[in-house]
């Protein structure tokens, strides 16, 4: 696919500056449609161990068991759903665990949300077996079935509206010089982003899992409080500038939890709880020790570190954060019990 700085420069010089949601929207269809980045740019959990995805599908088991009842045993069908799979590891790994369960694989089929053909080739490949069925959007997702719907380091790729107050917001404009940040007239008085996109299909899953059955499990890195400027750009693991390059960095923000769980009207809300604990109390200490039983000290070693990654304070632990919406007649998953 071709550069898109001159299609994104003739846009702002039709129309004027262009308000970051539009600009964020743009950049990363092109970024995720172009690039294998999920290693590169920047290396999200599942990537770093198949602990990760295994503890996941532990938890999808235990809860759909026990929102099912054990008698008849796993003959619901259910449909498994990952919002923005990435390479399709997390799942992976959590099948390898979930097709142990009798009558899991028979009775469940794969939604996959992903916009990137790129990432869908990758995803097909990773996940063959399974036969996926790809979707642009959620309102596309089976109606009949409950649904168990994944979401890792996912609402923070999507746009945000970043308010700044007095009555203006943030935009991108284009001169001989480049892109930069500037501004145009926005509503709000006081200085806050905003993804309404995320709380779109936060609202649209929550009136479906409300109806169908489910629960839904998202992880990604943020805080209760209200993101005030947290917009970053990411190249080959470094901080770049957000306006510079577009469609060849990661651009994020920090999810608002506060205002996305505002969003899932009838469920039931879990947490958010840090990673670090949410992963402990899904048993992923005992899970390493196992791993590593036999192994060389090298390969022992890539364990122990790969699990200090996804659970050390310092590290992924604390500031990433889990959260479980569930349909109102479901039990308390895994985790979030204490
Ligand atoms: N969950 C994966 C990948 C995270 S990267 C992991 O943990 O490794 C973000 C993912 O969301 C990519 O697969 C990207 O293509 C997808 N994505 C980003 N914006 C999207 C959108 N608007 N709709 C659907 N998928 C999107």
């Amino acid at each position: 696919m071709s550069d898109i700085a001159p299609l994104l420069a003739a846009r702002i010089a039709a129309d004027g500056p262009l308000r970051l949601d539009a600009w964020m929207q743009a950049c990363n269809a092109h970024y995720y449609a172009t690039c294998d980045a999920l290693g590169t740019d920047f290396t999200t959990a599942p990537e770093i161990s198949q602990l990760f995805g295994e503890m996941i599908g532990g938890w999808i088991g235990d809860l759909w068991q026990r929102a099912m009842g054990p008698n008849p045993l796993l003959n619901t069908p259910l449909t498994l759903v990952e919002l923005g799979p990435g390479r399709g590891t997390l799942l992976a790994d959590a099948l390898r665990v979930l097709a142990r369960l009798p009558g899991f694989a028979a009775n469940t089929s794969l939604a996959l949300l992903e916009t990137s053909s790129t990432l869908r080739t990758i995803q097909a490949r990773t996940l063959s077996g399974w036969a996926p069925v790809w979707h642009e959007s959620v309102d596309t997702l089976p109606t009949t079935t409950p649904l168990i719907v994944i979401a890792n380091e996912f609402f923070d790729a999507l746009p945000i509206r970043q308010y700044l107050g007095h009555g203006l917001e943030r935009a991108v404009t284009h001169s001989a010089a480049g892109f930069s940040a500037t501004t145009m007239d926005g509503g709000e008085q006081t200085a806050h982003e905003r993804s309404e996109t995320s709380e779109t299909i936060i609202a649209s899953l929550a009136k479906r899992i409300a109806v169908q059955g489910g629960a839904a499990l998202i992880i990604d890195y943020g805080q209760a409080e209200t993101p005030i400027s947290t917009l970053q750009a990411i190249h080959a693991g470094q901080a770049a500038d957000p306006y510079a390059n577009p469609g060849k960095t990661d651009l994020t923000a920090h999810v608002d939890f506060t205002r996305l769980l505002a969003a899932a009207g009838p469920l039931k809300i879990h947490g958010p709880i840090a990673q670090g604990q949410f992963l402990a109390a899904l048993g992923i200490h005992s899970r390493a020790a196992a791993l590593s039983r036999g192994k060389s000290h090298a390969d022992a070693a890539i364990i122990t570190a790969g699990l200090a990654r996804l659970t050390a304070p310092a590290q992924m632990g604390a500031l990433f954060k889990a959260v479980a919406l569930t349909s109102p007649d479901w039990p308390v998953p895994a985790g979030f019990d204490q």
